[in-house]
């Protein structure tokens, strides 16, 4: 294949990615516009005419920010793409770093820069759609709590976070292209596969700390009843923790984090405030299901079979000089072909988002059924409508849309197999 062919045909798939995103969040919009906001009939009973005003006028809010959002973040990188400034980009830093003398670095120290000019040019232009959405729509519906100056150090940590994690990855990666010959993509998927474990055991400990605080549950009656519920469900953990959600924002949610002996009990303290106590036990519950169907592990093992297919599939990709070429690159550099594995690997596999949506939302309905046996279904289902109404979630889903984006059911068909689960 010739480079223009390549370029023409990442373009089309590209193009057809986001066509399909936008035209999918239009039907979705529409099909909450034409609701006018009215209480479905299933719900009548559950949810106030107030709250699904609300629930209506935030989904289209959101909706419309997306349709915005997604094309206008998206089009500069294909214009880049398409006009091989990536390319321009990596043989003038190559020229540069080349000036600068270090001889055995200066491969890394090129593709260090490299990605770090994409990721600042990047921040930028998703930085006004932040601020918008921050400070705009969720202060507009009364939930965002959050300061501009925590904000702007949450933006600053994050990058600062990924520059100490992504660097030094990079270097890793690097070195093992060159060291480890044919084979290198096994040792690379290998070595990343641990590197994503060993993370998620620090992710609690040390990083999420930099963002919230994180508190012990007092001792009371709802402390005591999650130990028994942990206890009865043979699930064991180290600790349960308050997060200071409400720093940012009033959207609530609970969580486990961690693995094996660090694994935590993570409670948003708008939970707290807004759910009784046989709500939050039912959300644990739901929480606990997940581990024990065993949805965490077979995640991590279709996460860990992924990395091994994509080092494998970049591996492949190394050899072929017209792809270099049709992004613009003169060069064949290990960043070039990671740069374009990075903008390809989406546009080429974005028609499998839905069976991994209905993968998720499989093991959803599992971790309900197992919540709605060990917390009681009224308890599960009034938990559900909790969330919907303190997320102010959209109660009209274009079905299309839920089957392609949804990683959960929605709260209708959520509500409806609680119904029939048996005791
Ligand atoms: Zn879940």
């Amino acid at each position: 294949m010739n480079p223009t062919t390549i370029l023409l045909l990442y373009l089309a798939l590209a193009g057809l990615d986001l066509l399909w995103g936008v035209f999918l969040a239009y039907l979705n919009w529409r099909s909450v516009r034409s609701a006018g906001g009215k209480v479905p009939p299933e719900l009548a009973r559950s949810v106030s005419k107030e709250e699904a005003a609300k629930a209506g006028e935030y989904s289209m809010a959101r909706l419309r920010f997306g349709l915005l959002e997604a094309p206008l973040t998206t089009l500069p990188t294909l214009a880049v793409a398409a006009l091989g400034l990536f390319g321009l980009l990596d043989a003038g830093l190559g020229g540069i770093v080349s000036g600068w003398g270090f001889s055995g670095l200066h491969d890394f120290v090129r593709a260090a820069l490299f990605f770090v000019v994409i990721a600042l040019a990047s921040g930028l232009i998703s930085l006004p759609f932040s601020l918008w959405s921050t400070f705009g729509i969720e202060k507009r519906f009364g939930f965002n709590t959050s300061t501009i100056r925590t904000w702007l150090f949450d933006g600053l940590k994050g990058a600062l976070i990924s520059a100490l994690i992504g660097l030094p990855l990079l270097a890793l990666l690097m070195a093992f292209m060159d060291a480890t010959g044919g084979l290198w993509w096994l040792w690379a998927a290998a070595i990343f596969s641990l590197v994503n474990i060993a993370l998620s055991i620090i992710f609690p400990l040390l990083i999420a700390p930099l963002f919230n605080k994180f508190t012990p549950l007092p001792a009371g009656t709802l402390a005591d009843r999650i130990g028994e519920l942990a206890a009865r469900l043979g699930f064991r953990m180290r600790g349960i923790f308050v997060m200071d959600g409400s720093k940012r924002s009033r959207h609530s949610n609970a969580y486990f984090t961690g693995l094996g002996a660090v694994k935590r009990v993570v409670l948003f303290d708008t939970l707290i405030s807004s759910m009784g106590e046989d709500e939050i036990l039912a959300v644990l519950a739901h929480e606990i299901g997940h581990e024990k169907r065993r949805h965490v592990l077979k995640m991590t093992a279709v996460s860990i079979l992924l990395a091994f297919v994509g080092f494998w599939v970049l591996s492949i990709l190394m050899g072929w000089g017209e792809l270099y070429a049709a992004f613009g690159f003169a060069e064949r550099t290990k960043e070039a072909i990671m740069l374009i594995f990075a903008l390809v690997s989406g546009p080429a596999t974005f028609f499998l988002g839905p069976l991994f949506s209905a993968w998720s939302r499989r093991h959803e309905y599992e971790a309900d059924a197992f919540a709605a046996r060990a917390a009681g279904k009224e308890a599960m289902a009034s938990a559900l409508l909790r969330l919907n109404k303190e997320n102010a979630s959209n109660l009209w889903p274009h079905p299309l849309y839920a089957f392609w984006n949804y990683s959960h059911p929605t709260l209708r068909q959520r509500l409806a197999a609680i119904g029939k689960v048996e005791g």
